[in-house]
């Protein structure tokens, strides 16, 4: 209960704790920050050079992170979303946005699909090694051709009723790009087209064994961000797949895939608020010690202004996650709502990492504070995994518009 005296002064110290969050997710925390502290924030100048290790996958496979949310009978802890969350803010402290994508894309983007919509024998081929960090995945939607439309990509399975194997084997062919651990991944989340209709309910997921005949990795993509995760331009050429590769239901690719998306977007958006909150605390450290015209330029009100408004923006980017995250967990389907999190926050972690350069001055556009580095990776949230504007149209449309 507050008193009179403690009503008038205002508690700025006080530990942030949000009510998604109990206990045993601090315990996590403090377990994830002790190995992203000890064994990833030392590498990360290197991973930039190299893209960061397969092994940091096992490692975290050991430790049994992987599987935060998953069930203990695939090898999983058994925990609840937060749990994810926990994991997506931690990793960020490391300071390597393509690490931390990578690791994303294999926890949050590609095991989801096969948990919920694989045959148990798929699960016991690629979530229980995937969950070890033993198996490494990947997703394949975007294509040279279409990626905010999703519903353009060429890449076909064809249903091969004449080689006498009973018309139980797919052919794939077609390409993909700038996936993400393309090159390191032992199995890919696979959308094609199996259907002619020309409506939603042409697509198909497959899991596709990355050391299928026929599976053929391009060159690694150089890119403005992110250097510590790969990027791959994928060829499929005849890769001959059995029936029992298929993911979820024939037909109904589409929804399985904007269902993942979902999940995508929404630890994207926890990235981002811990992002911003990482280089603002950053930021306000030097703004407190640099000094300018006799005064730590924090002190300016010019600034102090800056971080009174990037501090805000964190705090409603935070808000909205969070509480998007809670309907998640309890089994609703917010995608309004997932859609404006994942807009809102990747544009004001982008404005904020922005900002943080700008207060850096010329020390924010050099290598060593590593400002540069996140104001680099923060600008793929803007487009990746949906972009702004299809953010603001699935928004718009779910008004009827
Ligand atoms: C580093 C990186 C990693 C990635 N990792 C993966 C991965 O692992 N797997 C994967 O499948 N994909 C991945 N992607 C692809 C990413 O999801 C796509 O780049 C993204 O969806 C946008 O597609 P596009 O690049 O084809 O742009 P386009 O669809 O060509 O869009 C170009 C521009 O047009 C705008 N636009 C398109 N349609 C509309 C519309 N209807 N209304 C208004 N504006 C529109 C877009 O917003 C954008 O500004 C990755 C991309 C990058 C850069």
């Amino acid at each position: 209960m507050a008193t009179a005296e403690s009503v008038l002064k205002p508690d700025f110290g006080s530990k942030r704790k949000h009510f998604i969050f109990e206990e045993h997710h601090d315990r996590l925390r403090e377990s994830i920050r002790s190995f992203v502290e000890k064994e990833m924030a030392p590498h990360v100048e290197e991973w930039e050079e190299t893209t960061f290790p397969d092994s940091i996958i096992r490692r975290m496979g050991e430790l049994g992170f992987l599987g935060l949310s998953m069930p203990e009978q695939y090898g999983g802890q058994g925990g609840d979303y937060f749990c994810n969350f926990v994991l997506a803010e931690e990793l960020s402290r490391a300071g390597s946005g393509g690490t931390t994508m990578g690791i994303a894309v294999h926890t949050d983007m590609a095991m989801p699909p096969i948990h919920v919509f694989g045959s148990e024998e798929q699960k016991q081929e690629w979530l229980v090694p995937a969950i070890q960090g033993e198996k490494i995945l990947c997703l394949g939607i975007t294509e040279p051709d279409a990626g905010s439309d999703v519903a353009g990509i060429k890449t076909r399975a064809v249903r091969d009723t004449h080689s006498g194997t009973g018309g139980d084997d797919y052919v794939i062919n077609g390409s993909k790009t700038y996936i993400t651990n393309g090159h390191r991944a032992d199995v890919i989340v696979l959308v094609t087209k199996t259907g002619n209709a020309g409506t939603y309910d042409d697509f198909t997921l497959f899991l596709v064994p990355m050391d299928a005949p026929g599976v053929i990795r391009e060159q690694r993509l150089e890119k403005l961000g992110m250097h510590a995760s790969d990027t791959a331009l994928l060829a499929f050429q005849d890769v001959r797949v059995p029936a029992s590769a298929m993911l979820g239901q024939e037909g109904k690719g589409f929804y399985h895939i904007m269902w993942e998306l979902q999940g995508e977007r929404l630890i994207g958006a926890a990235g981002c608020v811990a992002g911003a909150q990482r280089c603002f605390d950053k930021t306000l450290e030097y703004a407190l010690e640099r000094e300018a015209f006799g005064r730590p330029i924090g002190k300016f009100q010019a600034i102090r202004h800056k971080f009174a408004d990037m501090a805000t923006k964190i705090e409603a980017g935070r808000q909205m996650t969070y509480t998007t995250a809670w309907r998640f967990n309890n089994g609703e389907y917010p995608v309004r709502e997932i859609s404006m999190a994942k807009l809102f926050t990747a544009q004001m972690a982008c404005e904020v990492t922005d900002e943080c350069l700008q207060i850096h001055g010329g020390a924010g556009y050099m290598r060593e504070y590593g400002i540069e580095r996140a104001w680099r990776d923060m600008r793929l949230n803007r487009i990746g995994a949906g972009s702004d504007e299809i953010m603001l149209d699935v928004i718009g449309r779910s008004y009827g518009l």
